[in-house]
């Protein structure tokens, strides 16, 4: 074999495995690959997230390594439970199991203490006694030095008993804050004697009212790492000016001969059309202009979940886009693209109606019915077939019939012919009105030796249009929540003086409540996906459809309609 017939089909490494195949050639970390997903439990995970799940759990696989689920709960007002419970559920539900029991930074607090007790004896962290608002006053700006607290050089004893006393309690919140001693002149501004531990008191979920003081988010992230014996701690862009920092705390608890966890930093996935900040997500939530986090709406895991994205189609997602150094925005109609082959791979075709115009076959027997046989996936012989019934009385789409047709409509129109899938060729021979001179329904005949498959001559006339259909007698009802995008605009935060909820699209959600679905739908469980035809991709609603009151949520039009709306 040729070398480029080698390197066929194989991706080229990215900038992260490139580092992790330099570090395993040269035997660093003893050849092992430990990484880490450290969500901070103040929220639902979303597509932003799965992709540095899928990174961060994606390398280990490939490198034969582990990955960490860890808790980054240092900030005790804003975390909850719930959020805890719903990652663990969406980390699961996308593919990836984390090696032994989910770890919390909070689990660490006492050998944080401690660390930081080391750090004030070797003179190099200081209780600061001034208000915070002074203190981040003094920090400069990235052109003008810092200046120095009056109490910098306090000695290593004070410090311990000031530090002791923070922990038990004696000073309330703002009144005094641990320190590193670093440099106020440094032109990063996070080296500035950032800040280390504050009074919170505030009850924490896990170690409860144990604490008064907390670690910040630098203090506690690196030696969580270290702890666990992180290799390669994976983290967005914005961390990149942290770094010398994550290596000073290390370089000041480090022990010879144990592994020292390397940061890298990769662009966070931006997505067009979508938000991702939490923080904005839950302005959504809690001002109800979506159903809770998993509405289908959300770009959150679970919101996709419940919308009917599958778990494969994500994970390729994430893999298609790679990893980047720079910030750069993917257009959504990507991760669209990467669902639609999955579900086109994998769904059973079905028929449905969303909007119902009532047929009626004037020349097909009243008692009659017959089944028909239709195939459940053209892409995939091995699905097989189901059988579906015909009758006298059948409902097709309201919009595939119009009564004054353009040349070009090629469904069905007075006088003209269609074909039902799988079926008849039919003729309309009357249209019927109400008063309003609404349609009500319209009066067909069909030429009984048409019917596809049978080998006749008319079974193999071409008619114009294909239509999809279902049989009125045999229908079981459905309600239909036809989902679209959020926003009607590319980037909804990203304008100076508009709040992002400017740009909800008003018609992101529409309900169809008189849906008709062939009978094989009957029993379908929830979260059971399919095709309908010529309409696109649906699932069961996994909260609200039951046997007896199934509910569809839109996953996924066929064809990309914005491509089309934005030119
Ligand atoms: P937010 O700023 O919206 O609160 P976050 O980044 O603070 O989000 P974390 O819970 O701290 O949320 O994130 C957990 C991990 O997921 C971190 O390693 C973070 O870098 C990564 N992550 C968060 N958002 C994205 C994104 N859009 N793309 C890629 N990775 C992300
Ligand atoms: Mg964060």
């Amino acid at each position: 074999m040729t070398e480029n017939n080698e390197n066929e089909g194989k991706k080229s490494l990215n900038f992260i495995e490139s580092i992790i195949e330099e570090d395993l050639k040269n035997n660093k970390n003893n050849g092992i690959v430990y990484t880490r997903f450290p969500p901070e439990p103040n929220g639902y995970l979303h597509i932003g997230h799965a992709k540095s799940i899928c990174l961060n759990f994606g390398l280990a696989q490939k490198y034969n390594g582990k990955t960490n689920l860890r808790f980054d709960d240092t900030n005790p007002s804003k975390e909850e439970v719930e959020y805890v419970d719903s990652i663990k559920e969406d980390v699961r539900w996308l593919g990836f199991e984390w090696e032994g029991e989910p770890h919390f930074a909070s689990d660490y607090f006492d050998q944080l203490y401690e660390w930081a007790i080391k750090i004030i004896k070797n003179g190099k962290a200081y209780v600061d006694d001034q208000a915070p608002d002074l203190i981040s006053q003094q920090r400069g700006t990235p052109t003008n030095p810092g200046t120095e607290s009056p109490y910098r050089n306090r000695s290593v004893e004070e410090n311990l008993d000031l530090f002791e006393r923070m922990k038990n309690g004696e000073f309330e919140e703002g009144e005094r804050v641990l320190r590193a001693k670093i440099d106020m002149a440094s032109p990063n501004m996070h080296m500035r004697d950032p800040i280390m531990y504050r009074v919170l008191r505030k009850a924490h979920h896990r170690t409860g009212d144990k604490w008064c003081i907390y670690p910040m988010y630098d203090f506690a992230h690196g030696q969580s790492d270290y702890i666990e014996g992180i290799t390669h701690s994976v983290c967005t862009l914005e961390f990149e000016v942290h770094r010398p920092l994550y290596e000073w705390f290390l370089e000041n608890v480090y022990t010879e001969g144990t592994v020292k966890p390397r940061q890298i930093e990769f662009a966070r996935l931006n997505l067009s059309y979508t938000i991702m900040s939490k923080r904005k997500l839950l302005e959504l939530v809690q001002k109800n202009i979506v159903n809770g986090w998993d509405d289908p709406r959300m770009p959150t895991i679970t919101g996709l979940r419940r919308r009917g994205y599958t778990p494969a189609s994500i994970r390729k997602f994430a893999d298609t886009i790679g990893v980047a150094k720079r910030d750069n925005v993917i257009d959504v109609a990507l991760l669209e693209h990467s669902l639609r082959d999955d579900l086109n791979k994998k769904s059973p075709r079905v028929m449905a109606v969303l909007n119902p115009l009532k047929i009626v076959i004037t020349n097909y027997p009243e008692d009659k019915e017959e089944w028909v046989s239709i195939d459940n996936n053209p892409e995939d012989e091995s699905m097989g077939t189901r059988e579906m019934p015909f009758s006298r009385e059948i409902y097709i789409e309201q919009d595939d019939f119009m009564e004054d047709a353009p040349k070009k409509f090629f469904r069905l129109a007075p006088d003209k012919e269609v074909r039902l899938k799988a079926a008849y060729i039919i003729k309309c021979e009357e249209v019927i009105k109400d008063s309003d001179g609404n349609i009500t329904e319209l009066r067909c005949t069909y030429d009984p030796d048409s019917k596809s498959g049978s080998g006749t001559e008319a079974s193999k006339r071409k008619v114009k249009g294909t239509l999809h259909w279902v049989s009125a007698k045999h229908a079981i009802d459905a309600e239909v929540r036809l989902y679209d995008r959020l926003f009607n605009d590319e980037d909804p935060a990203g304008h100076k003086d508009k709040d992002f909820k400017e740009f909800i699209n008003p018609e992101s959600l529409q309900i169809l409540t008189n849906c008709k679905l062939e009978p094989s739908l009957k029993d379908a469980e929830p979260e059971s996906k399919y095709q309908f035809q010529r309409l696109g991709y649906f699932c069961t609603d996994r909260r609200d459809s039951k046997p007896g009151h199934l509910v569809f949520n839109r996953t996924v039009p066929l064809k990309d309609s914005w491509s089309k709306k934005n030119k």
